[in-house]
């Protein structure tokens, strides 16, 4: 995912490249031991003293990994781990428990609970350092995978997947703030053509050329553009109403044109040209999610239909009333 583009996500635990491990142990001296041996390799450390202070740690700063004791008063390292787990800002952290509790029960209780490793105490610093080093290996590997989850492999601009989300989390917000919400879709004008005079390779580069300038055009922080499919994309626009919609579509016709990618081809225009179609929203109960995209669409039919390179728009309530009447 461009998780850049995602709204409101969540910080990566450190703006440097240093993993950052999360230590929770009511006992002092151990929180030494533990930081002296894991800043001495390089890490960075945070500190709880509680299960319920590290709980809230590990939701604002993301670390990388958990270091989780299990006899502390109040919360024990058992709860704390369910809870953890179980809140989907923190689930996906590994936990190891680093624990005096040595019986095969305790150790078998931790790993179910989906603990990713077990530390019995008094331990050895190296098996620490070697333990906390694979699953943070692991865990970087896993955040690669999931981030590649989220992009279009060809543009390097997010994906289907993403832009299903992303509208999705940005519909139920403007729905709760009660702020307008936008959605642009837009298709490349006669691409087939373009592919079969310029052959297949050329139609990539032409796709990745449009990704780069439909992206350079969005400048506010919120706004999203993925690939929704072949050669079409959509933007989601939040905080923004049709007017401003507008604005940003005219920006994206305009500069996908200054690009004059050569289409001899095309019958439209010596260049590759773009149809797009707007829609706007001030979401309520009454609306659906995929009505809005399926207006979108309608609309980028129409401009389709009506001349291609050209935008065609509607608002929601404008566009029922409209089918109603
Ligand atoms: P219209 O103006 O009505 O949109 O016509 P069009 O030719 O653009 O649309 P059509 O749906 O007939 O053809 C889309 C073409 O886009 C056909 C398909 O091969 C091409 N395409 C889709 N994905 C890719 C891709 O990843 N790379 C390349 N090179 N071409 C693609
Ligand atoms: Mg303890
Ligand atoms: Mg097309």
């Amino acid at each position: 995912m461009n998780s850049r583009d995602y709204r409101h996500s969540v910080p990566t635990g450190s703006n440097d490249d240093k993993s950052v491990v999360l230590l929770i142990d009511d006992d002092p001296l151990n929180i030494i031991l533990l930081e002296s041996i894991l800043t001495h390799q390089g890490f960075k450390t945070l500190k709880a003293s509680n299960g319920k202070e590290g709980r809230l740690l590990a939701h604002n700063e993301q670390p990388d990994l958990i270091l989780l004791d299990i006899m502390m008063p109040g919360e024990n390292g058992m709860e704390t781990c369910k809870k953890l787990m179980g809140d989907p800002s923190t689930s996906q952290i590994p936990i190891i428990f680093l624990t005096a509790k040595s019986e095969t029960r305790d150790e078998l209780a931790g790993l179910k609970l989906g603990a990713a490793d077990y530390i019995t105490k008094p331990f050895s610093p190296a098996i620490v350092l070697a333990r906390v080093n694979n699953h943070l290996a692991l865990k970087h590997h896993r955040d690669r995978l999931d981030k590649l989850s989220f992009l279009d492999s060809l543009t390097g601009i997010s994906n289907r997947r993403a832009f299903d989300e992303y509208l999705l989390r940005e519909w139920k917000r403007s729905k709760r703030d009660e702020r307008p919400l936008s959605l642009i879709m837009l298709d490349i004008d006669n691409f087939k053509l373009y592919n079969d005079e310029y052959g297949h390779a050329a139609g990539d580069e032409c796709l990745k050329l449009v990704a780069r300038c439909l992206t350079d055009c969005l400048l506010k922080p919120y706004d999203f553009v993925a690939r929704y499919g072949g050669e079409e994309f959509a933007c989601v626009l939040p905080e923004t109403d049709i007017s401003g919609a507008l604005l940003v579509a005219e920006r994206l016709q305009e500069a996908v044109n200054h690009k004059s990618i050569h289409h001899a081809a095309s019958p439209i225009a010596p260049h590759i040209t773009i149809s797009i179609g707007v829609v706007s929203i001030l979401p309520t109960e009454k609306h659906e999610n995929m009505q809005f995209i399926d207006i979108a669409d309608k609309m980028l039919y129409t401009a389709k239909k009506e001349g291609k390179n050209t935008i065609r728009w509607s608002t929601f309530d404008e566009y029922l009333n409209v089918a109603v009447n």
